[in-house]
């Protein structure tokens, strides 16, 4: 058998993976169950607007990303969001406050109550506590930061990035940086201030300060350009349904139409999402199942892109998009200000925004139907930004599971993988469900996949 890699999903991971592979010039298929690549990432462009299905903006966080973007010449595609839209806005008794900034910021805002700024300063003092704790975002926070904090900063801000709550999700897990800098700093803020120093070294950025970008015609450029490298070894519509062992010799059985097809492979890599990998037949005689990966949580969220004549909002729009806590009796997550952002998002005097519904705050209305879920964002924007009239532009998309929660306990599902790994030589997991949720982790998991599945393939020949 001539080595062959099977990369299973053409999202961005399987992609990136599939594209080193590709310049290296290891063979190799990629499986793809749908009509189109890209996984979650989908644009849609229509009578001047510009929505993205998933993810809105790519965070520059490495030089890998950088690298990557300059390999597939997408330089003059590429745009930066404008510096002018960095500020953040939050809901705080019902009115829309812009996040502070800066020192005298944080000294002035009505964000917080002096008590809990004053609490803030308790960090210098704190204890570092055991290195295997593994506790929740939301209990790191009251312990460090104070219970205000918690509920007006950390709360909107986790359901902006994980749709997710701080009650469960896990700071060793979801947010190791964050556990890594008490751990090694004890203080936040001196760590934050040292990490920042070490990050400069490695040419790393924190994925706070990390430049936003996109493309002319939305993130759906990118995987449309790796798709055009790759498409000699692509195959769409071809749902991986079982994935056996012999000997060394990985069979992958993909649905084609009625009928069955079984390849064999040297390597495997599974790159779609956890809960479609558990649905694959496991035949590798040991008794193993993938069906464990369903246990991992996934936050349902809809994504609301809208568009409003300009003068139909009060607001300026000013920054990056508003956040709304839990504790505000507002229905919707948040709201991204895509014109802001980028151009041409919207026609002349038009603007669009993107509301996301739902998350693990309230799974309900992330499924209900586009009509209430439309009355209730309208409901909310009215409150925020003083929309008054209509939408002249929707876009909906449902995500029954959407974001991989990385909750409390998480660790033995990476443990579970890693022994999958260590168990079978030539299969590795790569993706959103492992690495990190977030589209640059997802790039730089592939990126790593890759250059695994190259060494595996020299050590073959
Ligand atoms: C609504 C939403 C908003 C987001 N916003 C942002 C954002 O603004 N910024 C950001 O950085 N990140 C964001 N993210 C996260 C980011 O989009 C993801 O982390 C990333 O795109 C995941 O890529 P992936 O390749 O790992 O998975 P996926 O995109 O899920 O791709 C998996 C692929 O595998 C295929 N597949 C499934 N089963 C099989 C099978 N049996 N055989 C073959 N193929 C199969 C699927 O069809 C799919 O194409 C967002 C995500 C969502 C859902």
């Amino acid at each position: 058998m001539t080595p062959s890699v099977a990369v299973i999903g053409a999202g961005i991971t399987g992609l990136t993976a599939a594209f080193r592979l590709h310049q290296q010039g290891v063979p190799f298929t990629i499986y793809e169950s749908g009509s189109r690549t890209g996984g979650v990432i989908q644009t849609t462009e229509r009578d001047g607007y510009l929505a993205e299905h998933g993810p809105n903006t790519l965070l520059e966080t490495s030089p890998i990303i950088k690298n990557l973007l300059s390999e597939l010449d997408l330089g003059q595609e590429q745009i930066y969001s404008d510096p002018l839209a960095e500020k953040r806005f939050l809901v705080r008794d019902g009115q829309v406050l812009p996040m502070p900034s800066s020192v005298t910021g944080w000294i002035t805002t009505p964000l917080f109550s002096l008590p809990a700024k004053l609490r803030l300063l308790g960090d210098f003092v704190q204890p570092r506590p055991p290195a295997d704790l593994d506790e929740t975002l939301a209990s790191f926070v009251l312990r460090r930061l104070g219970r205000e904090f918690l509920d007006y900063a950390i709360n909107p801000f986790v359901a902006g990035i994980y749709a997710g709550n701080p009650e469960r999700l896990s700071l060793r897990e979801a947010f190791p940086k964050l556990f890594e800098l008490e751990q090694r700093y004890r203080s936040l803020f001196l760590g934050n201030f040292l990490g920042a120093r070490e990050r400069r070294k490695t040419g790393e950025v924190a994925k706070s300060n990390a430049p936003k970008l996109s493309f002319r015609h939305g993130l759906s450029t990118l995987p449309h350009e790796l798709t055009k490298l790759i498409r000699h070894s692509l195959r769409i519509d071809s749902p991986v349904i079982r994935i056996g062992k012999v000997g060394k010799t990985w069979t992958v059985t993909i649905r084609n139409g009625d009928s069955l097809e079984t390849h064999e492979h040297s390597s495997v890599l599974l790159a779609a999402s956890a809960f479609q990998l558990a649905g694959i037949d496991w035949k590798t005689g040991d008794g193993d199942s993938l069906g464990w990966l369903a246990e991992i949580h996934y936050a349902p969220v809809t994504s609301l892109v809208l568009g409003f004549s300009r003068s139909a909002i009060d607001h300026p729009l000013d920054g990056f998009g508003v956040l709304v806590p839990a504790k505000e009796n507002i229905s919707i997550l948040g709201a991204i200000f895509n014109s802001s952002l980028f151009p041409d998002r919207a026609p002349k005097d038009h603007i669009t925004l993107t509301c996301y519904l739902g998350g693990m705050r309230d799974p309900e209305l992330a499924l209900a139907s586009a009509e209430v879920q439309l009355k209730t964002t309208i409901l909310s924007l009215k409150k925020l930004l003083g929309v008054s009239a209509q939408p002249t532009f929707i876009h909906r998309t449902a995500y029954t599971r959407a974001i991989p929660q990385y909750e409390v306990g998480f660790g033995k599902y990476r443990e579970r993988m890693k022994g999958l790994e260590e168990k079978n030589p030539g299969l590795l997991l790569a993706g959103h469900f492992r690495d990190g949720i977030s589209l640059s982790d997802s790039i730089l998991s592939g990126h790593r996949a890759g250059l695994k599945l190259i060494d595996l393939n020299n050590q073959t020949n």
